[in-house]
């Protein structure tokens, strides 16, 4: 079997137009129009880029661009009221602390601050809890991301067994709640568990959020799995997933690339977090 290869490139373009026609309708309807607050304290180079992406995008969708940045030097105390005054204006929907924060702050402390109805990253422990109760809320943005691609394959989830490798709280917990509330029968294995490739073997749909090199290989992939793979490595030979993609090209029936696959589809699911905040909102 030859997978099929997953565009997340063209989904998460797909998702992002469909945002701002959304956007547009929601405005031309007689709602102000949705605004996200980035939050950039400090200089950090590979930050700095990913806000870049995150403003570039958003104003692409007709999302007013909110960006704060404060000095590498600023006490907790600024930036927990930065949050405070962004929580308490009207015209920001969503809020997005960039996380590393510098070294002398608590990063999970200034998270918490956010509203559940702005935290369009998904992150805080209000956000976290609705997702376990399966209540409304907003959803992290890169398990938003995989379950979009799974949705967008017409991948069936109900009944599925599912193996998610690897349990942060940015990936692997929120993807396999995802996962079960749809009614997969998740697995989620981690670096203590026993025979992984036996584990992941099992799996009609396999999730791989881990950070090592091509950790899973043929022995891990069943014939004719949805092999979605999370990692995002640098390596000598460039950037390389958690698995060994010509290994599941051979033997799964659908696999995302690295880069290409899951990458785009995060910018995407905030853009669209962002407008479901200002609709929460509105409410
Ligand atoms: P993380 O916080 O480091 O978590 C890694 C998880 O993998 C942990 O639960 C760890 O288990 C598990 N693990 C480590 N080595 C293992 C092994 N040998 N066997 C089985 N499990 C193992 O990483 P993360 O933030 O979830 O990110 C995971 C990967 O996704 C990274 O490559 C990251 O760059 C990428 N990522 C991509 C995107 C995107 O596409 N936009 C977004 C976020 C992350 P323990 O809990 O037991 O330590």
């Amino acid at each position: 079997m030859t997978a099929e290869i997953i565009d997340g490139k063209a989904v998460g373009a797909e998702v992002r137009a469909q945002v701002a026609t959304d956007v547009a309708a929601w405005v031309a309807s007689g709602n102000r129009q949705p605004g996200l607050a980035t939050v950039l304290v400090g200089d950090d180079p590979a930050s700095a880029v990913y806000v870049a992406n995150k403003r570039k995008a958003c104003v692409e969708a007709g999302i007013a661009d909110l960006h704060q940045h404060l000095p590498a030097d600023s006490s907790q105390e600024t930036v927990a009221e930065l949050l405070l005054t962004l929580a308490a204006d009207p015209a920001v929907s969503g809020i997005l602390l960039q996380l590393p924060v510098p070294k002398q702050m608590r990063g999970s402390d200034l998270t918490a601050l956010i509203p559940a109805e702005k935290d369009v990253d998904g992150l805080t422990p209000v956000s976290a809890g609705l997702l376990a109760q399966g209540a409304t809320g907003l959803r992290p943005c890169t398990p938003s991301g995989v379950m979009e691609l799974l949705d967008h394959y017409a991948v069936q989830i109900e009944g599925a067994g599912a193996v998610v490798v690897g349990r942060s709280d940015l990936v692997g917990k929120p993807v396999a709640q995802m996962l079960l509330q749809r009614s997969a029968t998740v697995t989620i294995a981690h670096s203590r568990t026993r025979d992984l490739e036996a584990v992941c073997s099992r799996a009609d749909i396999l999730i791989a959020a881990v950070g090592v090199p091509r950790l899973l290989g043929a022995a891990h992939i069943k014939p004719g799995a949805v092999v979605i793979d999370v990692g995002i490595n640098r390596t000598d030979a460039g950037l390389v997933g958690d698995v060994d993609f010509d290994a599941a090209l051979e033997l799964a029936s659908l696999v995302t690339p690295v880069p290409g696959g899951v990458g785009p589809m995060t910018i995407a699911m905030l853009l669209k977090n962002t407008l479901i905040a200002a609709k929460l909102q509105a409410k």
